[in-house]
């Protein structure tokens, strides 16, 4: 894995910028690797305001895991809610969390004799975990954006989503904190990070590996596989073989093969497969 988030600079200033407009910072993560996606710099310079954790495309992690996952970040003091933005599954929850959360902000407008208006969100994240399709799905079909007020939007445009909800239409632009290769080799597998950074045998080769350890049955009945024994190069040459990836001489195509898996693990053919 060879990756570096280039703009890294403006990215930062970008989201700063915003963060002055907002009450609440949503951050979505991809529910496969909510922990690989972080980046707690970000997080700390984001956390200035009351932040939201949404972990995205639930309907392809492992329904367990992702339970886990939104315990361990709430004993970090982070609430989670598990969504599928494609669906909607899990918006509700993200509405009434941000209600629960600008509560006491609203109470103190209140107090001091103020007139509360509608809580300002924004959403950020790394690249791919959905933040447009979250927005959109949060959004639907109600594209009445409030519209620029001079001097206090800057050029951003604010979509009413109930009546005491506005959203930032442009989502924060994170990238994560790539501390390990095989957490680098997770984001490559979630298309965190662009195919540039990776070679795509590198990480089918870890998918294999994922896959013995915690799903051996996806090998042996997708692939139809009668053992998983040997190294991650024959499995995957064992796959090859099976799914009819040959080349001239009747050798497997490793990089057809390789190219496959990984496609077949992205748009959820293999399962739901969680990966922190
Ligand atoms: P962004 O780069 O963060 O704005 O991500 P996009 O909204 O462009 O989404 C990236 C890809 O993930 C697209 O192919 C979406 O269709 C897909 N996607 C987004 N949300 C979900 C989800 O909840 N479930 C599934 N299965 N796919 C999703």
């Amino acid at each position: 894995i060879n990756w570096y988030p280039g703009h890294m600079v403006k990215a930062r200033r970008e989201i700063q910028n915003s963060l002055k407009l907002v009450d609440i910072v949503i951050i979505l993560l991809d529910a496969r690797a909510p922990f690989s996606c972080r980046n707690r710099d970000l997080e700390r310079m984001v956390g200035q305001k009351p932040l939201i954790m949404v972990l995205n495309k639930m309907d392809l992690a492992d329904a367990g895991c992702t339970e886990r996952y939104i315990e361990e970040l709430a004993r970090e003091g982070l609430q989670a809610v598990a969504v599928d933005a494609i669906t909607g599954k899990g918006m509700s929850q993200v509405l009434k969390a941000i209600g629960q959360t600008y509560k006491p902000l609203a109470d103190k407008m209140l107090a001091k004799g103020r007139r509360v208006r509608p809580a300002r969100v924004m959403v950020a994240g790394v690249p791919n975990v959905g933040k447009s399709t979250f927005l959109n799905c949060l959004v639907g079909k109600k594209v009445a954006k409030t519209g620029a007020k001079p001097g206090v939007t800057r050029g951003k445009q604010w979509v009413r989503v109930r009546e005491d909800i506005e959203l930032m239409d442009t989502p924060g632009l994170m990238w994560p904190k790539i501390e390990s290769e095989e957490q680098g080799l997770k984001l490559a597998l979630l298309e965190v990070i662009g195919e540039n950074a990776y070679h795509e045998d590198q990480v089918a080769l870890y998918l294999v590996k994922i896959l013995r350890e915690k799903r051996p049955e996806v090998l042996k009945e997708k692939f139809r596989l009668a053992d998983i024994e040997g190294t991650d190069e024959e499995i995957l040459q064992a796959v090859g073989r099976k799914r009819g990836y040959l080349i001239k001489g009747g050798e497997v195509d490793f990089y057809k093969t390789c190219h496959m898996l990984l496609h077949d693990f992205r748009k959820g053919s293999l399962g739901r497969i969680s990966l922190d």
